[in-house]
């Protein structure tokens, strides 16, 4: 039994604005990604984790084969860098969680749930029913409301047996499928994904603003 996390951290993060990409601005004084790593490692119920980061960040890093974290080059895709960070992870798991790295305040209480439910089903992902609205548009003209009773907004970390995952990102590359997050994928084969509360302040921080909140709340969060 052995649980391997991925955090996919290669993307440009262009939304955010400025050099530095979401994933590496600070909380708390380190940058987020780093902040991510470690609370997965002192829940103690991860064995190894691989993140995901640009060929230009890669050539900084300093790893040896005795790290339980590993950095490796991600794809053109966040579901080509999830692929490649699972095939540079040679020993066996049982389950892989995917986590965003620009989510720094998933609940340990969530997490575990989350692997039992991975386990137990194969797959499983953390999401909050939608309070807002949600309508249609175009060309800046509201064109139709749309139902929001069986809508969901995914978070992560999303939880999967490895061959699971394994299978779901093995076919969607041979079929060049690309789904904007590995529970959406596992369902689109026919997996059967189930589906956790998930937590309001388990924020992804997008926006300036959001990191903003982020450092609001980290005080807060560093005592859980
Ligand atoms: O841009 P978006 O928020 O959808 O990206 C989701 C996550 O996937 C981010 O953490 C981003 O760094 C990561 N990503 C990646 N490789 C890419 C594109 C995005 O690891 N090629």
């Amino acid at each position: 039994m052995s649980l391997l996390v991925i955090i996919p951290a290669a993307g440009s993060g262009s939304r955010f604005g400025g050099p530095i990409p979401k994933q590496f601005q600070p909380l708390a004084g380190k940058p987020l990604v780093q902040y991510v790593v470690e609370r997965f490692l002192l829940s103690g119920m991860v064995d190894r984790i691989v993140v995901a980061v640009t060929d230009a960040l890669l050539t900084t890093v300093k790893q040896t084969p005795q790290d339980r974290v590993q950095f490796v080059a991600g794809g053109e895709t966040r579901q080509q860098s999830v692929m490649k960070a699972l095939e540079a992870d040679s020993a066996e798991c049982d389950v892989v969680a995917v986590h965003d790295a620009v989510r720094p305040f998933f609940r340990m209480s969530t997490f575990a749930a989350l692997i039992a439910a991975a386990r137990e089903h194969g797959a499983a992902l953390p999401a909050l029913p939608l309070t807002d609205t949600i309508h249609a548009t175009r060309d800046g003209r509201l064109t139709a409301t749309v139902d929001r009773s069986n809508l969901v907004a995914a978070q992560t970390p999303q939880c999967f047996r490895y061959e699971v995952l394994r299978e779901a990102l093995v076919r969607a590359q041979r079929e060049k499928f690309d789904a904007t997050d590995e529970a959406g994928l596992a369902a689109h084969y026919g997996y059967e994904v189930r589906v956790i509360p998930g937590d309001p302040f388990n924020i992804k921080i997008t926006r300036q603003e959001d990191l903003e909140l982020a450092e609001m709340h980290f005080a807060e969060w560093s005592q859980e």
